[in-house]
């Protein structure tokens, strides 16, 4: 299907609590634009040279999530403009962000990312790292150029709808309990092409998406 015919049917599905982020990776900017004349202006990145390659050559009013590991030498390229960062998964990376906030005079949104899945592979805080650092700790208190405004997760890689569907409720119940305390908590990234649905079903307020979009990448 065509790109803006697979943006609609998704909106179909989507709560209006619920963004979708097209996740563009590896795919060209032409692709892009197509999403983009089908009212698409969320896109996801992963990698820091191919956002800075895309952003010159699309329009000026796309909002960039940058949703993969990001490393500390490489905030600086994107403190400029990026609209959310998604994965966070240090206090050193947090610093960072923060001072090269404040060097472009600006507060950059982050979200917390959490490690859920199985793999050992996937980055992220475990669910009670994020509860100290938010709940118990000062260290946050003065980083004023950043906000950290939820949490991100991704689920095991598996066609098992009961691992990722408890998986969910575990990162939907630390959802709830952080934003009791802070209600500038109010993101929670839940929910890529194979699981976005059952995402959905426990709060996400943003997908991030696509292969769903895009097709398969090479
Ligand atoms: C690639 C990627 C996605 C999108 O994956 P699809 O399965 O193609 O929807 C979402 N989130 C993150 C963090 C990714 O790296």
């Amino acid at each position: 299907m065509p790109i803006a015919d697979n943006i609609y049917a998704i909106n179909k599905d989507l709560s209006t609590s619920c963004k979708l982020i097209a996740v563009s990776k590896r795919k060209p900017s032409k692709a892009i634009i197509e999403a983009y004349k089908a009212g698409q202006r969320h896109f996801g990145e992963n990698y820091i040279q191919e956002l800075l390659e895309k952003k010159d050559a699309c329009p000026s009013d796309i909002h960039w999530h940058f949703i993969g590991h990001l490393q500390r030498n490489k905030v600086k390229y994107i403190a400029p403009f990026i609209y959310l960062i998604h994965a966070v998964d240090s206090v050193k990376l947090l610093k960072e962000i923060d001072k090269e906030a404040a060097k472009n005079n600006r507060v950059i949104s982050v979200l917390l990312q959490v490690h859920i899945a199985k793999e050992e592979t996937k980055f992220g805080f475990d669910i009670g790292e994020i509860t100290d650092l938010l709940l118990d700790n000062n260290e946050l208190a003065t980083l004023n150029n950043i906000e950290i405004k939820g949490i991100m997760a991704m689920a095991t890689n598996t066609t098992n709808s009961d691992i990722v569907n408890q998986e969910f409720k575990q990162v939907k119940a630390l959802y709830d309990s952080l934003n009791k305390v802070y209600p500038k908590i109010t993101e929670l990234s839940i929910g890529m092409s194979q699981d976005y649905k059952i995402a959905m079903q426990h709060g996400s307020t943003f997908v991030r998406l696509g292969t769903a979009i895009f097709g398969s990448r090479s």
